[in-house]
């Protein structure tokens, strides 16, 4: 049985999915939708040995040889131009997943979508889509197993909406569409991260030369936070 994780994440691809996974480890995505859709295709990217033949096994043990191609590579290196119109890059930091973007833009051409899921830092995808070209059109935020995941599906494409500098830097941070539905996993999420906010500032200030400009951000991302969870935007 697929994880609520990765089972939301397939509901936002296609029916006739033309995909990469990238990360894909044991290529459990790409073997759901492909089961579940028999018009999709993928090709399942690992930059690691171990998981590159998990995926493989996997793959083999559904007998999807002729539907998933399981790829050894870093990144988007594993794709050639224009092979696929939809992107997953799930379960690493936000700094990395906008890393393989950045590094793979080339191989970007033809896709339409992207699905990102974050373990942390998702304002750093946030920040690559809105200086790419790629509009968020969905977020979701679930609990699952004590562990709170963001996902963001972003179409290719420039947002109508203008926006202004500090809109940008709230939505940045919280996203735009969790922000506004404020679900609980959503407040659970931002309980935790202002309190590690709040010890991280009690230990910078202990040190003998304190970061005073690390100090002082963290100060107004927690008030910002603490503003979200008292009265909404
Ligand atoms: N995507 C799956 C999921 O969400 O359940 C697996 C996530 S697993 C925690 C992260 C996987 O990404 C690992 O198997 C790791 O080997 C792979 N990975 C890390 N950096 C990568 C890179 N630059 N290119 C391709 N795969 C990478």
């Amino acid at each position: 049985m697929l994880s609520d994780r990765l089972q939301m994440i397939a509901s936002f691809l296609p029916e006739e999915a033309i995909f990469a996974d990238i990360g894909s480890d044991h290529a459990y995505l790409p073997c759901y939708v492909c089961l579940n859709n028999l018009s999709a295709k993928a090709i399942a990217g690992e930059v690691n040995d171990g998981p590159y033949q998990r995926a493989k096994r996997t793959v083999e043990s559904f007998n999807l040889m002729d539907r998933i191609d399981v790829r050894k590579g870093d990144g988007l290196s594993v794709l050639q131009e224009d092979e696929v119109a939809q992107l997953v890059i799930a379960g690493m930091g936000g700094s990395l997943i906008s890393h393989i973007l950045e590094t793979g833009k080339d191989k970007l051409g033809s896709v339409e979508r992207i699905i990102a899921q974050p373990n942390m830092d998702a304002m750093a995808i946030r920040k690559w889509f809105h200086l790419n070209n790629f509009e968020l059109i969905n977020e979701k935020i679930i609990e699952e197993d004590g562990h709170i995941y963001e996902i963001l599906i972003a179409d290719k494409g420039i947002p109508d909406i203008p926006y202004s500098e500090d809109f940008i830097q709230n939505e940045f941070l919280f996203g735009p569409f969790l922000l506004q539905e404020k679900s609980e996993p959503f407040k659970q999420k931002w309980v935790i991260e202002k309190e590690k906010r709040e010890r991280a500032v009690s230990q910078m200030k202990k040190a003998k030369s304190p970061d005073y400009q690390k100090i002082s951000q963290f100060e107004s991302e927690i008030q910002l936070i603490q503003e979200v969870l008292d009265h909404g935007q």
